[in-house]
């Protein structure tokens, strides 16, 4: 059997650029894998049901937590949102490497469990360009909007905790950032000990 997959964790406050980068990462590094995860917000226009997340009423989301179904989960900004375990554990158990973007609470129950998962920590370059950039997206209500921005500090304290930091403020540098972090993590020696005692035994 080869090396299991790795586990790469993303996070960082709403808008840092954390969606935008997984899906330039997720194009340009084979062997990639997004889990989905489920939520009990609402959708936003044009998300699907099974691509975006799994949306689910807060009776199924707290069902689920009961059957252990999740890898790890927690209330953001006054929702559920939690990561199914049983696709996870696949797709790394086929040797397949998995991003979770996942907030801070989350991310420490993971590190909890899976200490050699890969720690990133999406930064955005200040606070006012944050804002600027979740108001750009217009997703969100004001409210929403004031309630992501005063936990934004929260989530950024957390990112002494990670491995990496990438400050999203050129995308292209970003991209090149997180992908230069995937693919030396690929390179360690040790995720590669199969390989290595493999060519050793060939001779
Ligand atoms: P998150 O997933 O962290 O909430 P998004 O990926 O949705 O953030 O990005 C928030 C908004 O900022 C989007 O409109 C996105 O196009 C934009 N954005 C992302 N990265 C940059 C960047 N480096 N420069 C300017 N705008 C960006
Ligand atoms: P959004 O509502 O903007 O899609 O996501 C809000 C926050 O929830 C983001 O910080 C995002 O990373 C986080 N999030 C998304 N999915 C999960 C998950 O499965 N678990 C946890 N803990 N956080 C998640």
């Amino acid at each position: 059997m080869g090396e299991k997959g790795m586990l790469i964790v993303v996070s960082g406050p709403s808008g840092a650029g954390k969606g935008t980068l997984c899906n330039i990462l997720l194009n340009r590094v084979e062997n990639l894998f997004l889990s989905i995860s489920a939520t009990t917000r609402s959708p936003r226009a044009q998300e699907i049901h099974g691509e975006s997340y799994f949306f689910l009423d807060k009776n199924d989301f707290e069902n689920k937590i009961k059957n252990g179904d999740f890898l790890e989960w927690a209330k953001v900004y006054n929702n559920y949102y939690g990561t199914p375990k049983e696709f996870v554990n696949n797709m790394l158990n086929e040797g397949k490497d998995v991003i979770l973007e996942i907030d801070t609470q989350g991310a420490a129950q993971v590190k909890r469990n899976c200490p050699a998962g890969v720690f990133i920590f999406i930064s955005p370059p200040d606070i006012q360009e944050l804002k600027k950039r979740i108001v750009k997206r217009g997703s969100e209500t004001q409210d929403s909007i004031d309630l992501r921005v005063k936990r934004a500090r929260d989530e950024l304290k957390a990112s002494l905790d990670y491995d990496y930091v990438v400050f999203n403020d050129d995308l292209d540098k970003a991209a090149l950032k997180i992908q230069s972090i995937v693919l030396s993590e690929r390179c360690k020696v040790s995720r590669n000990k199969k390989i290595l005692q493999a060519i050793l035994g060939g001779n």
